[in-house]
């Protein structure tokens, strides 16, 4: 059995079979003339001639990329040196079209004679699927673009940072500004986000988050701050999973963030008196009563209600006592200090908070604005309106260690001045 099949080998037509075979060209070529000395079957084909179409033929008939027998000869140096050489390539079909080619020429010697061995290969499957790739990979940095305010791609080994036209835009620079390096980004950081910043980044490199996101501040060219969301990823590793490329997207969010802002205000502030509301008062009063435990300092609160307000309302009008509501918190915030809090506790009823202030202190506060107030003539529609106001004064630490302690304290002092006649100020008394 292996005896027959050895024997049937030994005058099999190896050379035909390949040469009919073969998916790739090969030629065989007299480096000298550049002629073409043999052509297997898909060397012809591919071309659409016949063999005798090629043979003895110069190759340079088939070449695009090289003209003349000059760079032929040059050419023909370079592979005899390198004893092999690949180069790509476009042969040219017999109807003119192009045939993309990755050609490998090597160099060998018979009976004292110098030929050249090209294989051939047909890369246009490869070519269509690299353009393929190409523009699904434009297409995606297109839609991510329309999507986003900007985007930027930074390699971290070069230090290279791409930042696209569009971003460039969001920050009012022209495509060819800004220089293409991380610092031009970090530089327009606003100072105080910049550590919460790089840290979000260096933690999603180090691999302790997921992605890298952020909201932050930055400054345009023209000085101005703009909001901004920036969001990215690693978007190539080594093989070791070492990251190589960081890619993100960066949204202007400064129209969002303003309206966050308004929301927040209209959330916090009394719209009659534009004082801060009763909710704001006790996230304030929170703080400060734990800034003056951790510091040992003195607090005091002043709860302050108008006097016999139902009568201004029965007497000038509705519209009048809001008239009066309004003017009043004007004028009492106008002589406070600029450590004082004033918010409207509800109806006509306020809350003043001084930190660091003893009661004695708070005392001669309240007396002044009491005083001040008694003595001022509010002009509504060319009516004299006169008002007065009783106070009701709470510290801390003597009258309580808790928000809700003191204030109950100074309600209770409150009630005491209005049971004392009205129009004056009234320290708690346990
Ligand atoms: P006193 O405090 O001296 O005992 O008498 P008072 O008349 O001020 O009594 P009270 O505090 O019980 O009544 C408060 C009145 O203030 C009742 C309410 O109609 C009026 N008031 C509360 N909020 C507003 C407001 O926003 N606008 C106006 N115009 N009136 C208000
Ligand atoms: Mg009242
Ligand atoms: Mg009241």
């Amino acid at each position: 059995m292996t005896s027959s099949i050895d024997k049937s080998l030994k005058d099999l037509p190896l050379l035909d079979l390949l040469s009919n075979n073969l998916m790739d060209g090969v030629y065989l070529i007299d480096p000298a003339s550049s002629n073409i000395l043999w052509v297997n079957r898909a060397g012809y084909e591919a071309l659409q001639m016949q063999e005798e179409e090629l043979l003895h033929h110069s190759v340079l008939s088939l070449q695009k990329d090289v003209i003349g027998i000059q760079q032929w000869h040059s050419i023909a140096e370079v592979i005899r040196q390198n004893k092999q050489f690949t180069f790509i390539g476009r042969h040219m079909r017999k109807d003119g079209t192009e045939l993309p080619v990755e050609v490998n020429t090597s160099v060998f010697t018979h009976d004292g004679c110098e030929f050249f061995l090209s294989i051939a290969r047909d890369i246009s499957r490869r070519r269509e699927q690299e353009a393929e790739v190409q523009g699904r990979e434009e297409q995606i940095w297109l839609a991510l673009n329309s999507c986003t305010d900007g985007l930027w791609d930074w390699d971290i080994s070069s230090g290279h940072v791409y930042f696209s036209p569009q971003l460039k835009r969001m920050l009012g620079y022209g495509p060819d500004e800004m220089k293409p390096v991380v610092d031009t980004w970090k530089n327009n950081v606003f100072e105080e986000d910049q550590p919460m910043v790089l840290q979000a980044l260096e933690e999603h490199i180090q691999g302790k988050r997921d992605r890298y996101e952020a909201v932050y501040r930055m400054r345009n060219r023209n000085g101005h701050m703009i909001w901004v969301h920036d969001l990215g990823s690693v978007s190539l590793r080594t093989s070791e999973g070492e990251p190589i490329r960081v890619t993100g997207m960066v949204k202007d969010i400064t129209d969002y963030k303003q309206q966050e802002f308004k929301l927040q205000e209209l959330a916090a502030y009394d719209e009659l008196t534009k004082l801060r509301n009763r909710r704001e008062c006790t996230r304030i009063f929170d703080k400060q009563l734990n800034f003056a435990q951790r510091n040992d300092q003195p607090l005091s609160l002043c709860f302050f209600d108008f006097d016999y307000f139902k009568s201004i309302n029965d007497q000038y009008g509705h519209m009048a006592g809001d008239y009066v509501l309004k003017e009043t918190a004007k004028f009492l915030t106008e002589n406070l200090r600029v450590s004082d809090y004033l918010f409207r506790w509800g109806g006509e009823e306020f809350i003043l908070i001084s930190a660091n202030t003893t009661r004695q202190e708070m005392q001669v506060l309240a007396e002044n604005l009491r005083a001040k107030l008694a003595n001022l003539l509010l002009d509504y529609d060319g009516q004299s309106i006169h008002v007065t106001g009783s106070f009701g004064i709470a510290s801390y630490p003597q009258h309580g260690e808790s928000q809700s302690e003191l204030i109950l304290a100074a309600d209770s002092a409150l009630y005491q001045a209005k049971s004392d006649g009205r129009n004056c100020v009234r320290l708690f008394q346990q």
